[in-house]
């Protein structure tokens, strides 16, 4: 259906399946068409009987679901190491981050879009035919066309929101032009592992909340006012942190004031 789209909807038997089509002791099938197939529909035709020609159907067995990437058949273990190995898999240092412990799912899953590059930035609209070629600027500098690497790396209104969080925890903020591997060499700038949880969350707290008001201007008009962003980051993060753990006793005065502390105090 996915692959050949004319003649899936040209055909009068969409539910049959390959056997059913193949005419016994012959080497024709038994296609029925609505009217007959022409111009890109003959294209199709010909792409689709040239697959079906190398097909050998063994009338003598029964009809059995298989799984190409295993002979054995389907299960998750051999899914997960096909997944593993597949070009489109993310890089385990992006997972570790991705997932840690204190982050939400809907901050992980926007961290996961933005790690592959599919979020609806103006770039990415524009190659998906969306009609923004006559303002493809950055809607919070209005200076450089918005791409992923813009808005969450080089964009100046951005790196004062993530100069200000590295301030915040007292760690040197290095400017980088790569969104992932900006957000990547963030995180490793903390090793101890309870440190590690909070200081990763408000790293993509920080992607997230800069999205967030990117959107806000988009579709809300709001006004980029930095301290706002900074207020929202820390209750965010104290949010999700007292949230996610009971030991997590301190003050949203002592998170904003002193966060390493309250970290290793988890
Ligand atoms: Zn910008």
């Amino acid at each position: 259906m996915a692959d050949f789209p004319r003649l899936f909807n040209l055909t009068r038997s969409k539910d049959l399946l390959v056997a059913n089509l193949k005419q016994p002791n012959t080497d024709g099938w038994a296609f029925q068409w609505r009217k007959p197939p022409f111009g890109k529909e003959l294209d199709e035709l010909g792409v689709l009987e040239n697959i079906m020609e190398k097909v050998f159907i063994p009338y003598d067995r029964a009809d059995q679901v298989t799984w190409k990437h295993n002979l054995v058949g389907y299960s998750t273990k051999h899914a997960y190491r096909f997944l593993e190995i597949s070009p489109s898999c993310l890089d385990k240092s992006y997972c570790k981050i991705i997932w840690s412990p204190f982050t939400p799912s809907k901050v992980s899953i926007f961290a996961w879009r933005l790690f592959l590059n599919r979020l609806p930035t103006k770039d990415n609209l524009i190659i998906h035919g969306v009609d923004l070629a006559s303002n493809p600027n950055c809607v919070l500098c209005g200076d450089y066309i918005e791409d992923l690497n813009h808005i969450f790396a080089t964009c100046r209104c951005s790196q004062n929101v993530w100069k200000w969080v590295c301030c915040w925890w007292g760690v040197p903020f290095i400017p980088t032009a790569n969104a992932p591997l900006l957000i990547t060499e963030l995180c490793s700038l903390m090793d101890a592992r309870k440190s590690w949880n909070c200081w990763a969350l408000s790293i993509l707290t920080t992607a997230w909340t800069i999205w967030y008001f990117k959107n806000g201007i988009v579709f809300n008009k709001l006004n980029w006012k930095e301290n706002n962003i900074y207020g929202l980051i820390q209750a965010k993060t104290f949010c999700w942190i007292k949230g996610k753990s009971k030991s997590a006793v301190f003050s949203f005065g002592d998170w904003c004031q002193f966060p390493n502390l309250c970290a290793d105090g988890i």
